[in-house]
């Protein structure tokens, strides 16, 4: 006799117990139960979440992970602060041993998929003979840190050039670091994680650089104003920058000495950590015959090019673009927890940048379009406010009435509007509000001044300003 669980909307309703038990009981019986086998590889937030929420919506799945790395679940955002030792890595940890019984997951540490045989439906881990089967396979392989041509850095990784990814890089580098007695640290990259991870270094007592290929930091975040503001917000902290640098070659005598730049320049170091983007990992889609571009390519179901396998997170690669931002993951897992159990109700459309600097006493958030001269066709507004004195920056990209990107440096105030607006139809009037910006009429010609269109608010004005039309007195303007 063949039960399979098209019941279950009987079983929906029994608490978890009971339902393991009437699954054993009929096991014990020889009764033989058809339970959809899930098998997920890749153990952080991608991974993680899409088990979770195929668990959330059906209990009789079977659901096993495997990951190469030996960590339950455990966040990346935090990992520079391993470095100083302001943490431990027990403390990254999210999920412990007790979440996955709970949930009734099986999680497979040190075991790296080699290989995948989409036609038998197996696939292949290190060391093991036996080929693990499923019914239906999620990759969320992830990414891995890029390493740019630069000459003799791959030879020196783990010989002073470090990259940054796992709680074991993050214990490398706080060990190497120790035990060479380091005084000088060079961090190639000057996106947030550069950032964030120059900030721990300092705070470690390493006199600090950071080399920016572009002409100014966070160049995929920041427009030129907030940006050079940032840079000297960075700058009093002690950390030197230095921008619109190409890192040519990794200097060493058997141990790091130091770098050279491609206009010659040459700089001394004890470390070198490059934080210079990633690239989705793809290896072992693509050596198993799935469609791989920058990433594995899916459609709007999260389906790969193979029949029932699906991937997720930063592997990703949908409508030619690529994430690698954890709300992209979270919004992907619950799709893809959908679609393995045939759900398809949800479609991803792709997920709004979201970035966010850590550093204490830094606030930072840039979020969707925030340089409309980089986009095409028309319907822009910006809103702005910029105080240089107080080290604030607030920008809002209008298009048509919809919120389409903001940058917030200093006051991050506007941040909860903005997350909940995105990408929503919004006032220009709501906006100013928001951003705290006025409209001021000349009591005598009728003359606006429009702070949205202005370098300086108009409380920041010199008391001798006249109106620009007829001359009258600061005074005789009216806030309408
Ligand atoms: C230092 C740092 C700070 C960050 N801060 C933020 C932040 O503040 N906000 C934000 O949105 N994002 C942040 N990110 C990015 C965020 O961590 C990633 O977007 C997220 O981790 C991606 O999750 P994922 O599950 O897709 O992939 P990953 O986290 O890369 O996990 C994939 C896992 O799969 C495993 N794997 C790969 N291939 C195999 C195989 N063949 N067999 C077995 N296992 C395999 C990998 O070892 C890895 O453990 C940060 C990243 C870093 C490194």
């Amino acid at each position: 006799m063949k039960y399979n669980f098209e019941f279950e909307h009987v079983l929906f309703g029994l608490n978890r117990s009971l339902f393991q038990c009437i699954i054993k009981t009929l096991k014990y019986e020889k009764i033989s139960i058809e339970i959809m086998k899930v098998v997920i590889v890749g153990n952080n937030v991608a991974g993680t979440f899409s088990a979770n929420n195929i668990s959330l919506l059906r209990k009789d799945v079977e659901i096993e992970i495997f990951t190469q790395e030996s960590y339950s679940y455990y966040t990346r955002v935090k990992l520079p602060e391993l470095i100083h030792g302001e943490i431990q890595a027990n403390d990254l940890i999210v999920f412990k041993d007790d979440w996955y019984k709970d949930k009734n997951i099986k999680l497979n540490l040190n075991s790296k998929v080699t290989k995948i045989d989409p036609d038998q439906k197996n696939l292949f881990i290190a060391g093991k003979e036996d080929p693990v089967s499923y019914d239906k396979l999620i990759l969320a392989l992830g990414s891995v840190p890029n390493i740019p041509p630069i000459k003799n850095a791959r030879e020196m990784v783990g010989k002073g050039v470090f990259t940054l990814r796992t709680i074991d890089d993050a214990l490398e580098i706080k060990e190497f670091i120790r035990k060479s007695k380091a005084e000088k640290a060079i961090i190639i990259g000057g996106g947030l994680l550069g950032l964030e991870l120059a900030n721990q270094i300092k705070k470690a007592n390493l006199d600090t650089t950071v080399i920016e290929f572009f002409p100014r930091l966070l160049p995929r975040q920041l427009d030129d104003e907030c940006s050079l503001m940032l840079k000297e917000e960075i700058e009093k902290k002690g950390i030197k920058v230095v921008v619109s640098a190409t890192t040519e070659e990794i200097i060493s005598n058997g141990a790091v000495t130091g770098i050279k730049l491609k206009d010659g320049q040459m700089f001394k170091s004890d470390i070198i950590l490059i934080q210079a983007g990633i690239r989705a990992t793809i290896d072992l889609a693509q050596n198993s015959g799935l469609e791989t571009n920058r990433g594995i390519i899916v459609n709007k179901f999260l389906e790969t090019s193979k029949k029932d396998i699906f991937a997720v997170g930063d592997c990703v690669e949908y409508k030619n673009q690529t994430w690698g931002i954890i709300p992209a993951c979270m919004e992907q897992s619950k799709i893809v927890a959908a679609s393995v159990l045939g759900l398809k109700k949800i479609e991803y459309k792709g997920t709004t940048p979201k970035n966010t600097l850590k550093i204490v006493g830094m606030e930072l958030t840039s979020i969707g379009i925030f340089d409309p001269s980089k986009e095409v066709g028309g319907g822009w507004d910006i809103l702005k406010k910029a105080d240089k004195k107080d080290c604030c920056y607030q920008k809002l990209v209008l298009k048509d009435n919809k919120l389409k990107g903001a940058i917030l440096f200093g006051d991050t105030q506007a941040m909860s509007f903005v997350y909940k607006k995105i990408e929503q139809d919004v006032t220009k009037k709501e906006l100013m509000e928001i951003l705290e910006l006025y409209l001021y009429k000349c009591s005598n010609c009728g003359a606006e001044y429009d702070e949205t269109k202005m370098e300086l608010l108009f409380e920041n004005l010199p008391e001798d300003w006249r109106c620009p039309k007829c001359k009258h007195l600061k005074e005789g303007f009216e806030k309408i």
